[in-house]
């Protein structure tokens, strides 16, 4: 089995290469710019996308404009991989399934800068805890605090807060492993806790977001108070990307403990396929009709995306692909209305957000718990049957 890994580094480029570095990231947004507003006029225009192929022709015509000529110092490489995610950001955008956001133009210092080096076999070199990189950069040093396994397919060099990281991308041949468990759980989403599974254990909500909330309101109070552009409008800038980063490695740092946890122990992970991104979009589009009703209800989407419940699911499918198990999405109609032990659905089952009491038999329990045990069971009949739509809608 061929797996796609990769391993990211602190690079530690002399100062010359950090210069160099940041010309090239320079370069990569402003492709990454000129390239969207080509796009956007062309829908003005009632015209169509233009293919990657179409975009990559884009540098070359560029390159002769004598306004733009100096583009020809750049790395050609970074700037058609800029194309090719731009591209990437608008089939993703116009896939309806996906709910992805319209692609954006990029700032500089607001967006975290990133290159991609591809062909690195013939045009990048590692060696020990050096790496050689084309774009008149040569040997850069970086902390290499492990050992890179596999075949280096590409790499990408980033900049954030202060910082520049290096990313190897890799594939590695691995045999396909057997998982060493047999159990199977169900997992059931929610406010109040952020999972719950079908054993009856649970981890409490995240909400990494609302820890640092104070602190990101406080700073960006001052960003605001600051002149644009001014030495301390951009310290106070980069005190606030730090905030965003420390909440973005807090709420990693939980999830990947979290789905470790499961995956180890679960070969079978039976999940909710909730649309969450979709749930978010609903809320927002109705404000003016139903004030109150979707304020609340922002809440709760704003709660379940700090949760990261996206990315867990994520993290979910793919460290059971690494260990040999599996992640079954079930259908969620009526998962917490369902009664686990006489299949009496009802609404009325459910009185409160916390407590599932069923009308026919009585059965009480916790309604997440019982949310998962439900997701368990379809994870199995999904199994056993391939039936995908178990309950009457
Ligand atoms: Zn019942």
């Amino acid at each position: 089995m061929l797996i796609r890994k990769a391993y990211k580094y602190r690079l530690e480029p002399t100062a010359e290469q950090a210069a160099r570095l940041a010309v090239l990231c320079g370069h990569a947004r402003f492709v990454w710019n000129h390239g969207l507003r080509h796009c956007l006029e062309q829908l003005d225009q009632g015209k169509k996308i233009p293919s990657a192929f179409e975009l990559n022709k884009l540098i070359t015509q560029w390159k002769k404009q004598d306004d733009l000529s100096w583009l020809k110092e750049a790395y050609t490489d970074n700037l058609q991989q800029k194309l090719k995610d731009l591209h990437g950001a608008w089939v993703r955008y116009f896939d309806k399934s996906l709910a992805a956001e319209k692609p954006r133009f990029k700032k500089k210092g607001k967006n975290q800068d990133a290159i991609r080096f591809v062909n690195f076999n013939k045009y990048c070199q590692l060696d020990g805890k050096r790496v050689k990189l084309p774009g008149k950069l040569g040997w850069l040093t970086f902390r290499k605090s492990r050992q890179v396994h596999g075949i280096i397919k590409n790499c990408t060099v980033s900049h954030k807060s202060g910082h520049w990281y290096i990313a190897f991308q890799v594939e590695q041949e691995v045999t396909v492993p057997f998982h060493p468990s047999t159990s199977a759980v169900g997992v059931d989403a929610g406010i109040a806790r952020f999972i719950t599974l079908s054993d009856g254990s649970y981890l409490k909500p995240l909400n990494a977001f609302r820890k640092h909330e104070k602190r990101l309101a406080i700073e960006q109070r001052k960003l605001s108070r600051k002149v644009k552009f001014s030495a301390n409008w951009k310290k106070q800038q980069a005190k606030v990307q730090k905030v965003h980063t420390r909440i973005a490695n807090c709420r990693n740092d939980y999830l990947h403990k979290a789905s470790t946890k499961i995956s180890k122990n679960h070969a079978m992970i039976a999940i909710e396929d909730l649309r969450v991104s979709n749930m978010s979009k609903s809320a927002k589009g109705n404000v003016e009709q139903h004030g109150t009703n979707v304020k609340a209800k922002s809440g709760l989407n704003k709660s379940i995306l700090d949760q990261g419940w996206y990315e867990f699911r994520r993290q979910l499918e793919y460290k059971q692909h690494w260990q040999g198990g599996m992640v079954v999405a079930v259908p969620a109609h009526h998962t917490s209305q369902t009664c686990p032990s006489c299949g009496h659905v009802s609404k009325e089952n459910r009185r409160t957000q916390a407590r599932f009491k069923c009308i026919e038999c009585d059965y009480t329990n916790n309604a997440d718990l019982v949310g998962a045990l439900n997701v368990l069971e379809r994870g199995h009949r999904l199994l056993a049957c391939g039936e995908s739509a178990l309950v009457a809608q």
